[in-house]
C-alpha cells in the first residue's frame, strides 16, 4: 500500500513512497493517493476543523476517482457503502461539530471521516439544485481564484459562497456548530 503525506510550504505538493512490488495497476486504484491529492485542493483550514479537512479528502477522493476511471461502481453506492455505518454515531443531540471531533480525538479515523465526508454530500446536493454546479466544478474554479489567498475555515468558505453569490457554506457550518446532528443526518442514508 502506498503512503502519502502532504507538505504545505506555500507550493502545493504531495509526496509518495510507493512499494515498488506492487504494479501499477495495484497503485492506481489505490484510494490514499487520490485521498491526498483532494487534500491539496484546499489549504490548511485549521485545527479545530481537521474532522471537515478529512471529510472533504473523503469526499472528493472518489470524485477524482470517478473522474480518473478507476473507481468501482458508481459514487452513489461507494458514499452509500461508507457513510452508512458511521451514521449512528450522528443521531445525537450534540452537534456534529461535537461529535466529529470527539471521533477523531477517539481516533475512530473512519467514523469521523466519513461522517463528516456526509457535510459536503449535503453541500453537493444543495450545490446543484440551487446553484446548477457541482462541488468538484466549484473546486476546480476555486483553485485559479482563491486557493492560494485563503488561511481558514471561514476565509475558504467566504470564497466558495462569493463564488455563488450565496451563503450555502457558511450556513451548513453554522449547523454543523449549533444544531443537533439528528435534525442533519438522517437515520438512513438515502442519496
Ligand atoms: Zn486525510
Amino acid at each position: 500500500m502506498p503512503w502519502a503525506y502532504t507538505r504545505r510550504d506555500g507550493k502545493g505538493s504531495v509526496h509518495f513512497h510507493v512499494d515498488a512490488r506492487f504494479g501499477l495497476t495495484k497503485f492506481v486504484d489505490d484510494w490514499t493517493i487520490y485521498h491526498e491529492l483532494a487534500h491539496m485542493a484546499l489549504p490548511y483550514l485549521g485545527p479545530e476543523y481537521r474532522w471537515l479537512s478529512e471529510g472533504f479528502a473523503s469526499y472528493m477522493q472518489y470524485q477524482i476517482m470517478a473522474q480518473a476511471g478507476v473507481l468501482k461502481g458508481d459514487l452513489a453506492e461507494n458514499y452509500h457503502k461508507k457513510i452508512t455505518v458511521h451514521l449512528r454515531w450522528f443521531n445525537s443531540d450534540l452537534t456534529a461539530k461535537s461529535i466529529a471531533t470527539r471521533l477523531m480525538d477517539n481516533k475512530q479515523y473512519p467514523a469521523a471521516y466519513w461522517g463528516s465526508a456526509y457535510f459536503f454530500v449535503l453541500a453537493d446536493n444543495k450545490l446543484q439544485k440551487q446553484h446548477q454546479i457541482s462541488l468538484p466544478q466549484l473546486i476546480s474554479l476555486y483553485q485559479d481564484c482563491c486557493r492560494a489567498l485563503d488561511h481558514n475555515v471561514e476565509e475558504v468558505f467566504a470564497s466558495l459562497d462569493g463564488m455563488i453569490k450565496g451563503k450555502l457554506f457558511a450556513e451548513l457550518l453554522d449547523e454543523f456548530k449549533n444544531r443537533p446532528a439528528r435534525e442533519l443526518y438522517p437515520e438512513v442514508f438515502n442519496q
